[in-house]
């Protein structure tokens, strides 16, 4: 918990406007590091992937990426930045333990992309979001603090350094004090990170998953009293890992700088650490400022000159943005716009394309993933596309379904099955003599034993009552364990009452 003095969130808007600063790191997908041929593969026995270069042994020398580059520009590209016809790395001198070389390979003055902007869109209403930056650096290794209770280095025994990650590429995109947002603040914030996420994807650049660290945000904010242009003093609340704690970091911070402004306080300026569990921040080191790191231009590397064919190049390998993209899938699914926006809330749009393009109506996609699907990963808190279930096997459920093999009822049995690991629909279907009875003869039988143990049940429908006839499928359909067609077994009741 935060012990912290909070004012309330509307009280803060109506004396105070919202400037947002967004950082967000990029873990690019290449398949090897960005100054050395180590793998960048996740999950390896720690410092199994470390040479030379990304240990910084003395004599070693980098040498660059071409596909960073290449991702790079296209980011650039996306985010509407001009690209940089000449630039260069620069060293950032600092020291940490998961820092070997005791200086970070980045850019300083010289990125790689520059003055770009984005809309994003807030409950139909756009903002535009200006892009001061993104620039090419690399990755730092991991520390693992051993011994305490939490993980953290306070009550630890000793730390453990992987430098598996060590050199890893990745794009740092800035942007420019965000505005005139009012508010929309926070939901800004998460829809602009949002977007980035998507894009990123779209591009292929990087599996941008925040749980895993491959997109990581630090959220700046600030207040100033309304009217005024003059920003005030703001906080970075780190390596927020969810979009829905962004949101809710920036609300907590807003809270908590409107009551130190408010009873003639001065924030902080410090870096502040997001607590999921107490869903509050803490504070962490001041602030440096750029000037601290001593920047310089890195010297063991040349200068990068992308020519002007090679951008047009890339350019053209842009896919359109995700917002354009959503809208043009939902012209041929036809969802209402409730529906489609609860399906781009819930992260389920990839999933459902996937569906469809395995053969599944877009109607079908839609209900197994926002229905059965969405209400496991909600009970186990995970997102959708982290359930061990794709798109192709949903569509394979609804396959089963439609071709009469098997009931929605023990459709949802298979899909357990899947979610449990068990194989595919159709082989769990075999394994499990799931499919459906479709013998008349069985279950004209199983109709026959049903209407003659419930004379007044039969009678009711003789006489024209139908919804009588609920009660007699319902026994037939226990007395099949569920594998029958209920449209097939009401068809031979009536049939059989009516002779
Ligand atoms: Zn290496």
């Amino acid at each position: 918990m935060s012990y912290e003095e909070l004012m309330d969130y509307d009280e803060v808007m109506e004396s105070y406007d919202p400037a947002l600063g967004l950082e967000v790191h990029v873990e690019l997908n290449t398949h090897s590091k960005m100054f050395c041929s180590c793998s960048t593969q996740f999950g390896a026995e720690p410092n199994t992937q470390t040479c030379p270069t990304c240990l910084g042994l003395p004599g070693s020398l980098p040498v660059v990426n071409a596909k960073a580059i290449e991702s790079a520009i296209r980011i650039g590209l996306a985010l509407n930045c001009s690209i940089s016809t000449w630039c260069r790395f620069a060293r950032k001198n600092y020291f940490y333990p998961d820092m070997t070389k005791n200086f970070q390979t980045s850019q300083y003055d010289e990125p790689i992309c520059f003055d770009g902007q984005v809309e994003v869109e807030v409950d139909g209403q756009p903002f535009i979001i200006p892009i001061e930056r993104a620039h090419m650096e690399e990755d730092a290794g991991k520390s693992q603090h051993m011994g305490g209770t939490t993980g953290r280095i306070q009550g630890a025994d000793y730390s453990l350094m992987d430098y598996n990650r060590a050199g890893v590429p990745l794009i740092e995109i800035v942007t420019k004090p965000i505005m005139a947002t009012g508010p929309q603040a926070p939901a800004v914030a998460r829809a602009y990170v949002g977007f980035l996420r998507d894009m990123i994807r779209a591009l292929g650049v990087s599996d941008v998953r925040m749980e895993q660290g491959s997109l990581r945000c630090d959220a700046n904010v600030s207040l100033m009293p309304k009217g005024s242009t003059t920003l005030g003093t703001r906080t970075e609340t780190k390596n927020v890992n969810s979009l829905r704690s962004i949101e809710k970091a920036l609300r907590f911070e807003i809270c908590r700088q409107g009551a130190i402004l408010s009873s003639g306080g001065q924030v902080v300026q410090e870096t502040r650490h997001w607590h999921e569990d107490g869903a509050y921040t803490s504070a962490g080191r001041s602030k440096e400022e750029a000037e601290d790191y001593r920047y310089f231009p890195e010297p063991d590397l040349v200068p990068i000159a992308p020519s002007r064919e090679w951008v047009e190049e890339l350019r053209a390998t842009i896919p359109e943005p995700p917002a354009v993209h959503i809208a043009g899938l939902n012209k041929t699914w036809g969802f209402s716009d409730l529906e489609m926006r609860d399906v781009v809330n819930a992260e389920a749009v990839d999933l459902i394309h996937a569906t469809v393009e395995a053969g599944a109506s877009p109607q079908a996609a839609r209900k197994w993933w926002m229905t059965e699907l969405l209400r496991r990963a909600n009970a186990e808190s995970i997102s959708l596309e982290d359930l061990p279930i794709s798109g192709e096997h949903v569509a394979e459920v609804q396959r089963l379904i439609d071709s009469g093999l098997i009931s929605d009822k023990i459709a949802r049995q298979v899909i357990e099955a899947v979610l449990a690991g068990e194989g595919s629909p159709t082989q769990i279907v075999e394994d499990r003599g799931l499919t459906l009875v479709s013998d008349s003869v069985t279950l004209q039988k199983a109709v026959d034993d049903v209407i003659e143990a419930n004379p007044d049940i039969a009678q009711k429908i003789r006489e024209g009552k139908d919804q009588a006839t609920g009660a007699l499928i319902g026994q037939v359909m226990k007395q099949m364990s569920g594998q029958a067609d209920a449209a097939k077994v009401r068809e031979m009741i009536i049939a059989s009452l009516a002779s």
